[in-house]
């Protein structure tokens, strides 16, 4: 066990906290601050320490914005298209598909999938949400665009259900290509043609 200061030792442990971030990373991050000026170190403390006062999720969509852009530029903008919306998992799904820069749709993010294993349940996600914006009229087609795993599946199957009543399109993005958590890797170009080549589900 090698010897650290009590200050460094309590920056490694948090820096270890991080996915993807095992001790050797640590030491090397934690090396790297304290080797930049002083105030690299508070900029970025800064920053992370004030993520959840200035961040929020999104009234309408769910998504992640700051706390007085309220709803998210997204839904606000007067340009995208309201009458179309993607459903996906997490906020971070909403950044990927944006970054394609093709989608001017809305999006919305459920905030997970239905999972027995992990206990979650419908009253866990942000369905109720969902339905009520289709209350309004406006939206014409709901687009899955969750993992096609066992999760994302039966998410879909329970939310069909909620969306019948509904007379909307209900459509999912061309599979084929690895979504959901690999989301990240899908190359943009990629993407575009899995939201483009959408199949009718229901
Ligand atoms: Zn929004």
């Amino acid at each position: 066990m090698r010897y650290f200061p009590d200050s460094l030792m309590r920056l490694l442990t948090e820096l270890q906290k991080l996915p993807g971030v095992g001790p050797k990373t640590a030491q090397r991050l934690a090396f790297h601050l304290l080797k930049e000026p002083a105030e690299d170190a508070r900029r970025l403390g800064n920053a992370i320490g004030t993520i959840h006062e200035k961040l929020t999720n999104c009234t309408i969509c769910g998504s992640i914005t700051e706390l007085h852009d309220d709803p998210c530029r997204i839904c606000e903008h007067p340009q995208r298209d309201h009458s179309v919306i993607c459903v996906v998992e997490d906020p971070d799904d909403v950044s990927i598909f944006e970054r394609t820069g093709t989608y001017s749709g809305m999006y919305h993010v459920l905030g997970g999938l239905l999972s027995a294993l992990n206990h979650v349940r419908p009253e866990d996600l942000r369905i109720p949400e969902l339905i009520n914006r289709l209350r309004g009229g406006e939206v014409a087609e709901v687009i899955f665009a969750l993992s096609p795993s066992v999760e994302g599946s039966a998410t879909v199957t329970y939310m069909l259900q909620h969306l019948a009543p509904h007379d909307i399109r209900v459509t999912q993005i061309a599979y084929g290509v690895p979504i959901g958590s690999d989301l990240d890797y899908v190359d943009d170009v990629t993407l575009s043609q899995a939201l483009e080549a959408r199949n009718e589900v229901g």
